[in-house]
């Protein structure tokens, strides 16, 4: 008998590497650590565990990665509905952001967000916003996994007031947290159009010098083609592309409008593309060619965007539309099957984050990011298969158990770390002060 900390029965365990589902399997844990994967009537002869969890009606899954968030913009969730991306930017998100960002801001939406992200089964998020140092502070609190994006701009926000200075405060903050087994962080201009060639350069040498990815929103609107070649003579991506700013560790968020030169380039550099189809259609910026990007070969995972533009943190509802979407564009009923948006939401985000090695999967060695979802009411039966109803049928309603690196951090639907009570009382807070302006 092997002694394990973890075993977990489930009735379907989704792997994701290989693909397809194993009925009636077990999940064996150790030190933070997936150890064998193994038929339930085999573990029950061949491990003895610590902590025994029977799962009889439920799918158990890698945690979902939100590829794409801002997470502490959830205090601003539901602000300004209803408009497009540069009004909604200029008139209602930066002017709020400069009166009120600050540490605490941060540190309470970033908490605000990480309890709505790992009751929905999120345990990975690639955050991009102000003030990193408090948002490391709010995700080791939750327990979640998450990639910090260190924001950099041209123009000064109560963050930083120049493209140095926001280096300067990023690369500190990531200095106190780097050896934080749960964080890894990234470099994040902001867009293109919000950062100048002598900014992208200092970004790209940054990321050489420290191996980090370099993640940035790109061609989320269709005016961002004909402001490039205005003032730089040069399309976006091309622009970064001559930079650079390519390669395998760079993240392209949105690329909704994308040509088939910038594909070429994408797929080249085997650089990731991260599609967040809730916020593309709330801000009506249009809709990412995710079957051709998938097509020819470039990674593509899934973001909620920030609860400012989406307005939810949800990667089921993300996967959802994704496939949905993808058949409408083409035309093609075949266009991403369930599988892949699984697998867009899963091992998709982990790879595009440089964390597939980690986690993503489950499979034995690597980190055990695992998270239940029960099938077993009436609205999901009959269940020919599981995979087509977490991506059609289910929600993150349905998800019990979320465990991040072999820790149980939501048990039975509540969050184990952090307190509910506490999330909803500080969000209030943040509305008085909001509404008061
Ligand atoms: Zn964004």
């Amino acid at each position: 008998m092997t002694e394990v900390d973890l075993r977990l029965d489930a009735r379907w365990l989704i792997p994701i590497v290989p693909p397809g589902t194993l009925p009636n399997h077990s999940l064996l844990v150790k030190g933070g650590r997936i150890i064998a994967i193994a038929p339930t009537a085999l573990a029950a002869r061949d491990f003895t565990a610590t902590e025994h969890v029977r799962l009889s009606s439920h799918a158990i899954l890698p945690g979902l990665v939100n590829a794409h968030t801002h997470a502490a913009m959830s205090l601003l969730r539901g602000i300004a509905d209803d408009v497009p991306l540069k009004t909604w930017l200029a008139d209602h998100i930066w002017p709020c952001e400069q009166r009120f960002v600050s540490p605490e801001f941060v540190y309470d939406g970033t908490l605000l967000a990480a309890g709505e992200m790992l009751l929905g089964g999120i345990t990975c998020c690639n955050d991009m916003y102000f003030f990193p140092d408090a948002a490391a502070g709010a995700y080791r609190a939750s327990g979640m996994r998450a990639m910090i994006g260190l924001p950099v701009l041209d123009f000064a926000t109560p963050y930083a007031a120049d493209v140095d200075g926001y280096l300067h405060a990023g690369l500190a903050a990531r200095d106190t947290w780097k050896n934080e087994p749960l964080l890894s962080f990234s470099l994040a201009p902001h867009a293109p159009y919000t950062v100048g060639d002598a900014g992208w350069t200092k970004i790209i040498v940054y990321a050489r010098q420290l191996d980090l990815p370099v993640q940035t929103h790109l061609l989320e609107t269709e005016d961002e083609r004909a402001q490039s070649l205005a003032l730089h003579h040069v399309a976006p991506l091309q622009r970064l592309h001559h930079l650079g700013a390519t390669g395998p560790a760079f993240i392209a968020i949105h690329a909704v409008h994308v040509d088939g030169d910038d594909i070429e380039i994408l797929a080249s550099q085997s650089s990731h593309v991260i599609h967040c189809p809730t916020s593309n259609m709330k801000l009506a910026s249009g809709i990412a060619p995710v079957a051709a990007l998938i097509k020819r070969g470039i990674n593509v995972a899934l973001g909620s965007d920030g609860a400012a533009s989406n307005n939810r943190l949800d990667v089921f509802a993300e996967s959802r539309l994704a496939a949905l979407l993808a058949k409408i564009v083409t035309g093609d009923a075949s266009a991403v099957p369930a599988a892949t948006a699984l697998k867009m939401a899963t091992l998709n985000g982990a790879c595009a984050l440089g964390l597939d090695r980690e986690i993503g999967s489950l499979e034995p060695g690597k980190q055990a990011d695992v998270i239940s979802v029960d099938l077993g009411s009436f609205a999901h039966a009959p269940c020919y298969d599981p995979i087509s109803h977490l991506v059609h049928v289910t929600g993150r309603d349905q998800v019990t158990d979320v465990w991040v690196a072999g820790a149980r951090i939501v048990a039975g639907g509540m969050l184990a770390r952090l307190d509910a009570r506490d999330l909803a009382q500080r969000a209030r807070l943040w509305q008085d002060r909001i509404e008061k302006r």
